[in-house]
């Protein structure tokens, strides 16, 4: 079997190569299909509607891009920019964007105090490290804590 690619047209190197990945995982498994088309029904599930067509023959697989790259134009023209070069992380962004929030952050010193109104939420699937070096995935995700340079109100200790 060969492998289906995108030709490379007008810059379109970090849609290729992020597509690739979307498209091996989209198209795999009923699973994963729906996990793409619920975090992000605006551009996803119009994607993987399009490379289902692009499955049967129907479409080109540059097509489904070349769709997905005038939609992210019109949602975004100055990071989108038609023929213009594309940041992999801002395609990210958009892609991995969803309705529901990922991940809530709080802040909180050592003694477990937490500062009231300091609810960080984030509506997206790329998730940051920030400033740790984590050696893998799981010792990120199980230590998932960051100093940052204030101090607490109630006792001065760091928060
Ligand atoms: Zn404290």
């Amino acid at each position: 079997m060969i492998p289906s690619v995108f030709s490379w047209h007008h810059n379109s190197c970090a849609y290729d190569a992020t597509l690739s990945i979307y498209m091996q995982y989209g198209t795999m498994t009923k699973k994963m299909d729906t996990v793409f088309r619920t975090m992000n029904e605006d551009l996803m599930t119009q994607l993987l509607n399009n490379f289902r067509v692009s499955n049967l023959g129907n479409t080109s697989l540059n097509s489904c891009r070349d769709k997905l790259r005038l939609r992210l134009q019109q949602i975004c023209p100055q990071k989108f920019t038609w023929g213009q070069f594309t940041s992999i992380l801002d395609l990210l962004e958009c892609l991995l964007t969803t309705q529901t929030d990922t991940l809530q952050r709080s802040i909180q010193c050592d003694n477990n105090h937490m500062e009231h109104d300091v609810q960080l939420q984030n509506k997206n699937c790329l998730i940051e490290t920030g400033s740790l070096s984590p050696t893998s995935v799981q010792l990120w995700m199980t230590n998932f804590k960051e100093s940052i340079v204030r101090k607490c109100n109630y006792c001065m200790e760091r928060l």
